[in-house]
């Protein structure tokens, strides 16, 4: 087996995934493959497998996990086997997996640590019902933390800030439960083989990332 770091990133919505994902890729000079990325990349790029899973979507129905495992499998021929590799978004849970260690397999690679960043759901509530977007400018504002100045208007454009039906309440708490119920068995699956790297994110941004670096120092 080769000496990459093969890393997943994992944690509930809120967590603050995307802005440690860029954080722990440019730390690591890791190719970050984000699923939602890809996805759009094949889609706008018209590839064969970009034309079928935009049938899925114009379907209104998810693309089938073989789809955007043959797409990382696509992406990890283009950039090779000697780069350090962060996952984000797949797998997501025990059944993506299997598809997942197949294709590392193929490479003779294998996931060296799991990135989980664990954060309660009385925080997760918090950050994301009190956002705030601006329906022009998509400005992203925080009622407690970073308010507008004046009442529930946009800074720059002044109009009304809206709420996205992702920060909603039942559906942060839909998202919550499928990932406790799919996504939270591979912490289980990965833990088992000591590779798990625990992070508490309930603490600000910078500290996170100061954990994310001690833990993954702690497996190269
Ligand atoms: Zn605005």
């Amino acid at each position: 087996m080769k000496d990459n770091l093969v890393c997943i990133l994992i944690g509930p919505p809120g967590a603050g995934k995307g802005t440690q994902a860029k954080n722990i890729a440019n730390r690591y000079k890791c190719k970050l493959v984000s699923t939602g990325d890809i996805l759009r990349e094949n889609v706008e790029n018209n590839t064969e497998l970009g034309v079928q899973a935009k049938n899925y979507i114009d379907n209104g129905n998810l693309v089938p996990a073989e789809l955007v495992a043959a797409m990382i499998k696509n992406t990890m021929e283009l950039y090779g086997i000697n780069i350090n590799y962060l996952f984000d978004g797949f797998p997501r849970d025990i059944e993506q997996n299997v598809l997942f260690e197949k294709i590392l397999n193929e490479f003779d690679l294998s996931v060296k640590a799991m990135i989980y960043i664990n954060i309660e759901d009385d925080v997760v509530f918090d950050r994301l019902t009190n956002r705030r977007i601006c329906p022009k400018c998509n400005r992203v504002y925080h009622l407690k933390f970073y308010p507008p100045k004046f009442d529930n208007l946009c800074d720059d454009c002044k109009v009304e800030l809206i709420t996205r039906d992702d920060d909603k309440k039942d559906v942060i708490k839909k998202r919550l439960e499928v990932f406790q119920k799919l996504t939270h068995p591979l912490v289980e699956y990965y833990k088992k083989q000591n590779k798990v790297i625990e992070i508490n994110g309930n603490k600000n941004s910078e500290d996170v990332f100061k954990n994310i670096i001690s833990g993954i120092n702690c497996f190269r």
